[in-house]
């Protein structure tokens, strides 16, 4: 619930004012060559913690739609600039001081209004800034809160904030990963298969054979014995299951980096996960197989192996690219893991 909705948002309370004094000026952590990713972690946490509170919108959702952006920052760098901040919520200057405002930069709030900007005062120091953490997140906020705050209110704010579908499902599903952890730390991954099992893989990407009807080759083959465990690679939620002709039993995860993590040919997937259901690295998905290539249930066209693709997210467009690198990481991390627990 909103405590108190009108009093929020034409006054920000003094926790905002007292949380932006708390975290370190932009300029001094600009000025860091590299800093610590825990602390700065923890300074995105208080900083959506300190909105929550003045919102009423929970922590995770504004952390989904940091985080989405900030993947959207990544996958396009040459058109969105680096967050000056903490935060990576862009808001193009027209749309934060107004379309018809001659100063695209005005931080005034009152002339914010007069010209139809969205850009608020979240941190409660008499302006609007869009290079200030607070002001952003507040801004988006008060989107959010448009039609009220079940979650399905949110959507419909956040559709009318992006006009995107895959932009509402995107931050809908790492709302959903952060609630479920309450954390933000989550970047930990798993290799596949288990690590020490009769596995083999070599890089195969782009090569014009393959298995399952793929053009050009997008992933890498594992292969390994009929039933041997697959298991999620990352932190995630659960995008897409079922059948599909070429794939066969496949599933399809997506992780907080807004990276779809495909799991193909699989002799089935564990039937107690559902579509929305959220997934740590090294649990269990399916099982090795060689379906596909068919009607479902098709199987045995070619020996078994694990199709494994990665697709980035650019926010309109979906490309692959090749996983054979991270593989390869995941597996050295894994078996070095292994070596100094025995
Ligand atoms: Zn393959």
């Amino acid at each position: 619930m909103l405590p108190d909705a009108a009093a929020a948002y034409e006054s920000p309370l003094q926790g905002a004012q007292a949380a932006q004094a708390t975290h370190a000026p932009r300029t001094s952590l600009a000025a860091q060559s590299a800093p610590d990713p825990q602390a700065l972690m923890r300074q995105r946490r208080g900083l959506f913690e300190e909105m929550s509170a003045l919102t009423g919108i929970p922590w995770h959702y504004l952390a989904a739609i940091d985080q989405y952006e900030r993947t959207l920052t990544r996958a396009n760098s040459k058109t969105r600039p680096a967050p000056q901040g903490a935060i990576a919520i862009a808001i193009a200057p027209e749309r934060w001081a107004g379309p018809l405002n001659p100063d695209p930069e005005d931080k005034e709030t009152a002339s914010l209004r007069l010209f139809g900007g969205i850009g608020r005062d979240g941190n409660g120091d008499g302006l609007a800034d869009r290079a200030s953490d607070a002001d952003l997140l507040y801004t988006v906020a008060r989107h959010l809160l448009k039609h009220g705050t079940s979650e399905q209110d949110f959507a419909i704010g956040l559709w009318e904030y992006y006009h995107n579908t895959r932009a509402v499902q995107r931050v809908r599903q790492f709302a959903a990963i952060y609630a479920t952890y309450d954390r933000l730390e989550l970047s930990e991954h798993a290799f596949p298969v288990p690590v020490g099992s009769n596995y083999s893989y070599r890089s195969t990407w782009g090569t014009a054979r393959s298995w399952g009807g793929y053009r050009i080759h997008e992933g890498t083959d594992i292969f390994a014995p009929y039933g041997l465990p697959v298991r999620s690679t990352c932190y995630g939620i659960v995008e897409i299951k079922g059948w599909n002709r070429y794939g066969g039993w496949r599933i399809g995860i997506r992780d907080l980096d807004n990276i779809y993590h495909y799991y193909a040919h699989l002799s089935g997937y564990d039937k107690t996960l559902e579509i929305g259901e959220v997934v740590k690295p090294g649990q269990i998905v399916g099982w090795v197989g060689s379906s596909g290539y068919g009607k479902p249930g098709t199987q045995g066209k070619f020996p078994p192996h694990l199709h494994y693709g990665v697709y980035r997210d650019r926010g309109l467009t979906e490309w692959a690219f090749d996983p054979y690198p991270m593989l390869h990481q995941w597996e050295q991390a894994e078996r070095r893991a292994r070596k100094s627990s025995r």
